[in-house]
């Protein structure tokens, strides 16, 4: 695989090591010792970089990947670093960094995604019973310029979502226009079910380790207090799709490697990669959600996994000629999570009105954007959406949010 940006691992560690001694526990000191760093890395890979740089146009693609709820503190600070090797020492030398991207909305799963994809502050149901009132940029993209389904996709870890996500409730848009929505998670476990009430399980390797893997998956799936109980997105999708993710999840039963939800879902993500090449992908990792069961080393444990999926997912846009050289990828968290000592029980949850709450970060990579910086001016989530429509080629409608101007479209 061709991979000129990327330092071997060791450099990547001495990045990591770098910043942590460069930076301070101020905020602005550690950003002008990021940015140093960057401004550092700029010469010798300029060459490189300006190779992977395209402009938006026909044919781009934008792959967005969003974390679940993840504070400034386990993340980009002096003391975060260490849980996000990938992001702070691989991928921010050649990204264009938001160091304040705010969330003013409900900071509730459902409606942290929606106003994401829809560039309005959405109000409505919290376990997304309601869709999006106003469209999504999945409905926006494919209604405006005559777009197939195959092309937009949502791949989600998180059980707090359902399939209204994918398109909005507002006249003349709606599901027709919206995007595949897949739960990777709960179709395994409704496939790996039904084989097993069905005595079909003579072709898998072993029975018992697919029942540990179903038990371990049910208990695992209910942090947030709900199962998955909404769910019928299944049998919305075409056979072609279906059998596509079935693969994925069968690589992943018999693996007998990794075991989280997010992994499947990168696993799956790729697949529809793979097959698909859809123009806008957005994949949503949430073990970090494993918060809400209060253990602090299982949820500093899911940061590191979306941080190692994230820079994977890069890699798999790098090594795809169908993706490489003409995509921008976004990570980013949906929110923060409350602040240590506060009456929300800290890092649980996230509902506290404070910054610790509302106020993360997001990665731009391989975006048409000039040269890799650092953007100090806050910015908002209902930015994203007119942004994304841009990258994709469709003009943007009147929204709340505002087109980020640091990206070329
Ligand atoms: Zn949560």
């Amino acid at each position: 695989m061709e991979n000129r940006l990327r330092l071997g691992p060791q450099a990547g560690t001495k990045l990591a090591s770098d910043f942590e001694s460069l930076a301070d526990l101020s905020k602005r000191t550690f950003l002008r010792a990021a940015g140093l760093l960057i401004a550092g890395l700029i010469t010798p890979q300029g060459r490189a970089h300006q190779t992977l740089r395209s402009t938006a146009g026909p044919g781009h693609k934008v792959v967005v990947v969003i974390f679940g709820g993840v504070r400034r503190a386990e993340t980009f600070s002096q003391e975060g670093m260490v849980n996000i090797p990938h992001l702070s020492g691989d991928l921010i030398r050649s990204a264009l960094f938001y160091s304040s991207i705010r969330n003013e909305g409900v900071t509730a799963h459902f409606n942290a995604i929606s106003s994401i994809l829809t560039g309005n502050w959405q109000r409505v149901d919290d376990w997304g019973k309601l869709a999006p009132t106003t469209p999504t940029v999945f409905e926006q993209f494919r209604k405006r310029l005559g777009v197939s389904r195959s092309e937009t996709w949502v791949v989600a870890s998180n059980k707090a979502l359902t399939n209204l996500i994918g398109a909005s409730s507002a006249s003349n848009y709606g599901p027709e226009y919206g995007a595949n929505v897949v739960f990777p998670k709960q179709l395994m476990i409704t496939a790996v079910a039904d084989a097993l009430r069905q005595g079909r399980t003579g072709n898998m390797a072993d029975r018992a380790k697919v029942e540990a893997e179903l038990e371990s998956t049910l208990e695992g799936a209910n942090y947030e207090g709900l199962g998955w109980t909404v769910f019928d997105a299944a049998e919305r999708l075409d056979p072609r799709v279906r059998d596509t993710i079935k693969e994925a999840i069968a690589t992943f039963v018999h693996s007998g490697g990794p075991t989280s939800g997010d992994e499947l879902t990168f696993l799956v993500s790729r697949e529809v990669m793979l097959k698909f090449s859809p123009r806008l992908l957005v994949v949503i990792f949430s073990d970090v959600e494993v918060a809400h069961f209060g253990s602090y080393a299982l949820h500093l444990a899911g940061i590191r996994t979306a941080d190692r999926l994230a820079y994977q997912m890069w890699q798999e846009v790098e090594a795809n000629p169908e993706y490489r050289g003409k995509t921008t990828m976004l990570v980013l968290p949906e929110f923060g999570r409350d602040p240590d000592g506060s009456t929300t029980n800290g890092f649980f949850n996230h509902r506290a009105n404070e910054e610790s709450t509302r106020n993360t970060w997001m990665m731009i990579l391989g975006s048409a954007d000039d040269k890799p910086q650092i953007i100090e001016r806050p910015v908002r989530h209902v930015d994203l959406c007119p942004t994304l429509a841009g990258l994709l080629g469709c003009p943007p409608i009147d929204a709340q949010g505002s087109r980020l101007l640091e990206l070329k479209v």
